[in-house]
């Protein structure tokens, strides 16, 4: 890979050249003609929701993922809350999860009127650490929810441990890491509950959408009620059937996934071996050219592990840098790289702060992560001169603002 020589070069931010003319996005979907054709097809056809598709997509997820069951939700949101559901979460319950994820990991738990009790995470994967959850378990404990945090397994092992000691219900968050594999076994078979997410920075693209896997048959059952606004039985089934009757039996919403989506979805997967060993190659091209930048701390990866690489998230060492992050974060978009930062811890947020009084200091690991994140692109259609680019653009900002 083509690196830039050690001089220092005026940074974009201050008038000097940007590494790139175009906006590299952090993320993004990679939609191919078979993929339009697929969506075509089904606009073509007599069922644009909850018709055939949705079961093709949930039978062949499933044997993907190597799980009994695939429930599929109009979003990952969707498919959390329904998780939360069917783990029987209910006002007067907690149930502990990581500060350092997407708000809807919490709000998931708050949507069933249970209270998210957050705990803070291990310093190298950036995962619910299994010891700090341990010592938030209270006699209302009811369910564990860790996040695969950028693609990386959270530390499943040790999860399931303190969930078999409580009698807990383990939710994982795998918005990140479909295709992540922990111990040898794929994630979305480890858990009582695994949600994934469709969105288009994840892995496989719906538009919007989500899954929920489970080897459990009865939180299966449950999951299909609560999408389908609690009924007992959907309108393709009615109409094999031929009848028209219909119970509802819990208070459920309208979280179903379309035909259209899942046509989509299904052609997706056949890309997604693919796009995973892309991610890994990207993760290992970047690993690579980081190896002597003193100022990055690239993502660490656990023995046991094979993250999926959702994102590259990158810790600077500030005590390199003259700057702070949020000075790298605008010299790096001015160079036209794409960073982000995930993410702002939940409990920080002036919502979860005005709720439940939370502030600075409770988190001490997630907070000193989240002063020193960026997440690099990372996304299967980055082309090696894209990688190139990200890495050129890194060291150029490191070069200036180094100490
Ligand atoms: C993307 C994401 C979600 C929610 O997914 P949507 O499909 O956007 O509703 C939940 N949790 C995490 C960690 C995510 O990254």
């Amino acid at each position: 890979m083509p690196v830039l020589p050690m001089t220092r070069e005026v940074l974009a931010i201050d008038g000097g050249t940007p590494v790139r003319k175009t906006f590299l996005p952090y993320g993004r979907q990679s939609i191919h003609d078979d993929d339009v054709q697929a969506v075509v097809d089904v606009l073509h056809s007599d069922w644009l929701t909850t018709g055939p598709k949705v079961e093709e997509f949930e039978h062949a997820f499933a044997a993907w993922i190597g799980v009994k069951h695939a429930v599929s939700f109009s979003s990952g949101t969707g498919a959390l809350h329904g998780a939360a559901f069917a783990a029987g979460l209910k006002p007067g319950d907690e149930a502990i999860t990581t500060p350092l994820t997407f708000a809807a990991t919490a709000n998931s738990i708050l949507y069933q009127g249970a209270t998210p009790v957050f705990a803070d995470v291990s310093d190298d994967t950036l995962n619910l650490d299994p010891e700090k959850a341990a010592t938030r378990i209270t006699a209302r404990t009811r369910a564990l929810l860790p996040v695969d945090y950028g693609g990386h397994p959270a530390d499943l092992a040790a999860i399931r441990e303190l969930a078999d000691r409580n009698g807990l219900i383990v939710i994982e968050d795998a918005s990140h890491a479909v295709g992540a594999r922990y111990q040898s076994r794929n994630v979305g078979g480890i858990s009582d509950m695994t949600a994934f997410s469709f969105h288009p920075v994840k892995h496989l693209a719906t538009g919007e959408g989500g899954m929920v896997t489970t080897n459990r048959d009865d939180f299966a059952e449950t999951l299909r009620t609560f999408r389908n606004q609690g009924l007992s039985s959907d309108a393709r089934t009615r109409r094999t059937e031929g009848t028209w009757q219909y119970e509802m039996v819990l208070l459920g919403f309208n979280y179903r996934l379309t035909d259209i989506a899942c046509a989509l979805g299904l052609s997706q997967l056949n890309r997604l071996e693919e796009n995973l060993s892309r991610r890994r190659e990207i993760a290992a091209l970047y690993a690579e050219a980081f190896r002597d930048v003193d100022a990055v701390r690239p993502p660490e990866v656990r023995a046991d592990s094979d993250p999926a690489w959702h994102l590259y998230p990158i810790r600077l060492n500030l005590d390199r840098l003259m700057v702070d992050r949020e000075k790298v974060f605008r010299a790096l978009r001015a160079e036209n790289i794409g960073v982000n930062v995930h993410y702002i811890p939940v409990h920080l947020h002036p919502y979860y702060r005005e709720r439940f009084a939370s502030g600075p200091g409770e988190h001490p690991v997630a907070e000193h992560a989240y002063e020193r994140l960026i997440s690099l692109p990372m996304f299967h259609g980055m082309m090696d001169e894209d990688v190139t680019d990200v890495v050129n653009a890194v060291r150029k900002v490191m070069d200036w603002y180094a100490r």
